[in-house]
């Protein structure tokens, strides 16, 4: 942060209460901005009264730049300087969030085993063609876990479909001994990664009564706390209150509260202090809310099914992993892809197997790496590219694309030369072909280097643009 006025507050945290107070009362208005009906005429109609009628002494012209998008885009062309402080420190915050979202996507989701490497790899570029700018929120987490079978909240956005509650998993003595043989044996495996983790993924955290026993065994393991999502903040106030001090205690990272409707905002202000909200993200998931965010996939698809456009495949599936279900004992191994009427919740599940106990568990998961996550694709294996990209050849080379989303550009560049890439292009359009046959072929046509063959195929398929073994068995009849 080259700006000197600007500090870290998530973590280290920051000790200057009047700094921590200007940020937390900027994420304030933007809270209200976003989520308050009415909030925004009345600020924009008498912004100094508005502003303290709501308790908040931040400055106006601040507000303004954080809120509204003209004085945003006017501000970007001035000095930085022009910028009140606490814009400006609002927005180091927000930088200090990305940064830490980023951060786990690139390096510290990055499982050890090579191949779930490799294949977790394959899956977020793929997800770049597929998703867009939208895989930019997708940290591909290689684990995450369920301590409940279903949701007892039953919201009717619900991304990716939660159904009924129908078990929790108790933290008694065998399931204890259960789940920490599971966390030691996935860090062994996996690695570090699985420190990324959360407890919950189609279920409410807060639904399970030992939530904290499970998570404080999570923190001994890898030395996290794992974020915590909750619809069910306001079900039983102190115990979110204790656990969120408890967890910011260990370690100070970012955890979210869906809020489901204006009521619930309102008890969540007169509930926890703007301070105590600081490393809590409110999430808008309710109607009246005027920038509420329901991702269009799952139950919010269904129901807005007629709005969505062919080329809306969103998602909210953030693991290229496992999910540990500890109610159901299953593993699901899955990776995010565009919501569609085959994918409605915007996950692809390529296998599911359930586990006794956890000599089963480990059998399970060494299996299912095995048997799914190629290291690198078999060379006298067919290739088929992805029915779900477009490519077209270009005067640099090749570029694959989805509509309205990022183009994947691939450029000739010293003894690869453009004719190259739309060699090989053309040889696996039918698909079906082998990496040798490919290379066999153009040796021949050509007088093309093989290694320069092998080296192009090899970027495509980093690239996630080849269906992987599994997903060639599926189409066949
Ligand atoms: S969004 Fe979360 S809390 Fe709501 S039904 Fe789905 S899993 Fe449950």
């Amino acid at each position: 942060m080259s700006d000197t006025e600007i500090r870290h507050v998530i973590s280290p945290a920051c000790d200057d209460a009047e700094y921590v107070r200007e940020v937390a009362e900027a994420k304030r208005a933007l809270e209200l901005w976003t989520m308050e009906p009415g909030f925004q005429e009345k600020f924009l109609a008498a912004p100094e009264e508005t502003l303290a009628a709501y308790g908040l002494s931040i400055d106006v012209l601040s507000v303004r730049i954080l809120c509204v998008r003209e004085t945003a885009l006017e501000y970007q062309k001035r000095p930085p300087g022009d910028t009140p402080r606490a814009a400006r420190r609002y927005r180091g915050f927000l930088q200090e969030k990305i940064e830490g979202r980023d951060r786990m996507a690139r390096e510290s989701c990055v499982p050890k085993h090579p191949a779930f490497r490799a294949w977790r790899s394959r899956q977020l570029n793929r997800c770049w063609v597929e998703l867009g700018m939208k895989n930019r929120s997708l940290i591909h987490v290689p684990m995450t876990f369920e301590l409940d079978l279903g949701c007892s909240v039953g919201c009717p956005f619900c991304g990716i479909m939660a159904g009924k509650l129908q078990k929790v998993c108790p933290y008694d003595e065998e399931n204890a001994a259960l789940w920490r043989g599971i966390l030691s044996f996935a860090k062994e495996t996996v690695g570090d990664a699985v420190g990324d983790a959360t407890c919950y993924y189609a279920t409410e955290p807060l639904d399970n009564p030992d939530y904290e026993k499970f998570t404080d065994d999570f923190f001994d393991v890898f030395g996290i706390v794992p974020q915590l999502t909750t619809a069910a903040s306001m079900r039983n106030p102190e115990r979110t209150r204790k656990y969120l001090l408890e967890a910011l205690k260990k370690e100070r990272r970012v955890h979210r509260f869906s809020v489901l409707s204006l009521d619930i905002l309102h008890k969540i202000f007169e509930t926890f202090t703007m301070e105590e909200l600081l490393c809590v993200e409110l999430l808008p998931q309710f109607a009246e809310a005027p920038h509420n965010m329901f991702a269009k996939t799952g139950r919010a698809r269904e129901s807005e099914l007629a709005h969505v456009a062919e080329d809306e495949n969103d998602t909210i599936a953030c693991a290229s992993g496992f999910i540990v279900n500890m109610a159901e004992r299953s593993i699901r191994l899955m990776t995010p892809c565009g919501s569609s009427k085959e994918h409605p919740t915007g996950e692809y599940i390529v296998a599911k197997e359930s586990f006794s106990d956890l000599e089963d568990f480990k059998r399970v998961l060494v299996s299912t790496i095995d048997r799914y996550m190629a290291k690198e694709l078999p060379k006298d294996q067919p290739l088929f590219l992805r029915p779900t990209v477009s490519f077209e050849e270009t005067a640099e080379g090749v570029e694959f694309f989805r509509p309205n989303k990022l183009r994947l550009k691939f450029r000739g560049a010293d003894d690869l030369s453009p004719d190259l890439y739309h060699d090989v292009l053309r040889k696996l359009r039918g698909g079906g072909k082998t990496a040798y046959d490919v290379v066999g072929e153009l040796m021949e046509e050509t007088g093309a280097f093989p290694a320069n063959v092998f080296f192009v195929l090899k970027k495509f398929e980093q690239a996630g643009l080849f269906l992987e073994p599994y997903e060639i068995d599926k189409k066949a009849p």
